[in-house]
């Protein structure tokens, strides 16, 4: 078995927590189970992560900042792309009034804090075997490569963007179609399309919402929004990431001809000094 297949075996867990020290404490913990580890500090930005890319396990705290774990719990549970997966609530000691309402809401298991580490990955270990019985086989969507087009390097694990080694900050849609559009650079993709894999099951949306989220991304990515670069509208069709053949071949036709030609110059410039003195010393 090759690397990437290794990899694409490893169990992904998403720890939501706003408390670092924690999080720091379980990613080193659970990476050194071999598990992938990615954190968010709110209950809203971890959604939009899970809706990106389903983890195999959440540990999930119940205080966090713009949604509570609670919250967090139930969404997932009342939706049927992330109703089964695995969830260790995380909670303070005074907090046992949320441990009924947790498993009520369809949490798998519940930690009281201050936990022991080993006991949580000890648990965390229980969880997944459970999975690997029912013969649920690792999330494959994880472990994605990082994309360079024509300046443009998109990280997905880290939610990242650079033009020209400078970061540019994303909504999680725009970086959801930057990252499709760049992934199928050269390909037409529909409105249609994008809309199924950016927006999923959302209802209020339509094809508009398209043009407008792309006009927001090329005011962020492209140089003259007016005049894009990178991202081409097909009439009538979608939307398409310019894969830049035109530097390419100027870069091999043009370019290394004229560095010969200049060495060769350089070159000949520098045998025609050393001649003459030499001719000189000769006679
Ligand atoms: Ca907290």
């Amino acid at each position: 078995m090759d690397a990437k297949q290794e990899k694409s075996k490893q169990r992904y867990i998403l720890v939501v927590e706003d408390e670092e020290d924690i999080v720091k404490l379980l990613s080193f913990h659970l990476e050194k189970e071999g598990y992938r580890v990615e954190s968010r500090g709110n209950g809203r930005e971890a959604l939009e992560l899970i809706q990106d890319k389903l983890p195999d396990l959440i540990v999930l705290d119940i205080m966090l900042p713009e949604m509570d774990g609670l919250e967090v719990c139930r969404r997932l549970r009342g939706n049927q792309k992330t109703a089964s997966i695995p969830i260790l609530i995380l909670s303070a000691r005074n907090e046992e009034f949320d441990k009924v309402l947790g498993l009520e809401l369809g949490a798998d298991d519940y930690m009281v804090k201050p936990f022991s580490v080993r006991e949580l990955v000890a648990r965390v270990r229980a969880m997944l075997r459970r999975l690997e019985q029912q013969g649920q086989p690792a999330r494959e969507n994880e472990a994605e490569e990082v994309l360079t087009l024509s300046g443009i390097t998109l990280y997905p694990e880290q939610h990242r963007v650079t033009v020209n080694d400078e970061a540019k900050t994303l909504t999680h849609k725009e970086f959801l179609l930057l990252h499709l559009l760049m992934a199928n650079a050269g390909k037409v993709l529909t409105r249609e399309i994008l809309l199924d894999k950016v927006w999923n099951y959302e209802v209020e949306v339509d094809t508009r919402t398209v043009d407008v989220h792309i006009r927001y991304l090329r005011q962020k990515i492209e140089p003259d929004p007016a005049n894009p670069i990178y991202i081409e509208t097909v009439r009538g069709v979608g939307y398409k990431f310019k894969v830049d053949r035109g530097t390419y071949h100027l870069s091999t036709f043009l370019v290394v001809p004229l560095l010969n030609l200049l060495s060769y110059l350089s070159i000949s410039i520098l045998v025609d000094k050393w001649y003459v003195p030499l001719s000189t010393c000769g006679g």
